[in-house]
């Protein structure tokens, strides 16, 4: 067993070309946030169809940045899914909002539309959509519900980079999209993050918020000829750096194929899952263009599945625990079992396998033949 290498669940693909970029970078005179920086906003602007990108240190910083610039607060609550890590809901908690959970679908394990409209109170402020796995959520309804009760609609579309809901790519499809460069994400820049925008004022805001609350960065000040600067709003340090930044523009332009790639591995698993009786896949609407950022599974022992897969080295794991049941939430919350039944149940099941660019050949095979030895497979 010690000779066959670890699969994780994702991993980042690196070429020479990006280390290069970051080389570049590191023997030039601006390392932190500089003209990469306004570069990757600008093409991760374009790649979407965005007005505006607002470049930050993580997709929980951008989170943070996109609750902060919607002026969340201590009165507001903010719904979402319990199915999502659980950056998405201590953003809420950061600006003193109350995250309300509200139950996803059984068959994509994506925010249900049809229950939002029971939980909006006249505190709440915004909805959260979590592109969960990759796939987009139903925006046309929940844009609708949005809109009816006037409420913002952000997209945690940390999984979705490069996914589409009918024809549109993610990034046009709410009021402030936010990013997630980490890793495992569908393209890295060791971390980071960004939120996009066609709203010019909250990109302003998200803006000053991600540099300390001041009004201009020190390279608009440089290239200015100006000293002085004004904090107006408490920020914070939460910039990205060229060096990242570089690496960010340098990924991006393989994005495309590699959702290929993704898409042309999840086809590979979807067709040869159909023979086993121990693993189903979640389901995916005709309407998208699926990110595959995970590919999740529901396993009927999923115990008895997992261990299999770790023993031979297969690097499957559980995306999420509901957040709703984490210690944190039960005791800031008074949350518990019950509130979200579908999320519950199917975090019994669910497992993500692997699924990443480059991943090496005939992995699905022997990913595959080791879960058709649980529960009677031959
Ligand atoms: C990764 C992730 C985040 C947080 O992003 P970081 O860059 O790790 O801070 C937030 N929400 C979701 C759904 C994520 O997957």
């Amino acid at each position: 067993m010690a000779d066959i290498p670890f699969l994780p669940y994702g991993r980042q693909s690196i070429d020479e070309g990006d280390i290069q970029a970051v080389v570049d970078v590191l023997r030039s005179d601006w390392v932190t946030t500089g003209p990469m920086v306004e570069r990757f906003e600008s093409s991760v602007a374009s790649f979407v169809g965005a007005a505006h990108a607002v470049a930050v240190s993580s997709g929980t910083a951008a989170l943070h940045a996109a609750m902060a610039a919607i002026g969340i607060g201590p009165e507001d609550e903010v719904i979402l899914p319990p199915m999502t890590f659980v950056a998405t809901a201590n953003a809420i908690v950061y600006q003193g909002g109350t995250p309300v959970f509200v139950d996803v679908g059984e068959a994509d394990l994506l925010i249900d539309p049809t229950l939002v409209e029971e939980k909006i109170t006249p505190r709440t402020k915004a909805i959260i959509a979590v592109d969960y796995a990759g796939q987009p959520c139903d925006y046309d309804s929940l844009r609708e519900i949005a809109d009816k009760h006037g409420l913002y609609l952000i997209s945690d579309a940390c999984h979705s980079l490069g996914a589409e809901y009918r024809g549109r790519k993610v990034g046009t499809l709410a009021d402030l999209t936010v990013f997630s460069f980490h890793p495992v994400k569908p393209i890295t820049t060791g971390e980071g993050g960004m939120v996009v925008t066609d709203n010019p004022g909250l990109a302003e805001r998200m803006r000053r918020f991600r540099n300390h609350g001041i009004t201009t960065d020190h390279w608009k000040r440089s290239e200015k000829l100006t000293w002085s600067y004004e904090m107006t709003d408490l920020g914070y340090n939460y910039r990205l750096n060229d060096i990242q930044a570089a690496l960010g523009v340098s990924q991006l332009a393989k994005l495309p194929s590699w959702i290929l790639e993704r898409q042309t591995f999840a086809a590979e698993y979807e067709r040869k899952i159909t023979r086993l009786s121990s693993v189903e896949p979640l389901f995916v609407r005709p309407e998208v263009s699926h990110g595959y950022h995970l590919y999740v599974v529901r396993a009927f022992s999923r115990a008895q599945v997992f261990q299999k897969l770790r023993h031979a080295g297969i690097g499957c794991t559980v995306h999420y625990p509901p957040v709703h049941l984490h210690p944190f939430y039960r005791q800031h919350l008074g949350t518990s079992e019950g509130i979200c039944p579908v999320a519950e149940v199917a975090y019994r099941q669910i497992l993500s396998l692997p699924v990443f660019p480059n991943m090496p050949p005939g992995s699905i095979d022997r990913i595959l033949s080791i879960v058709s030895q649980v529960a009677g497979e031959d």
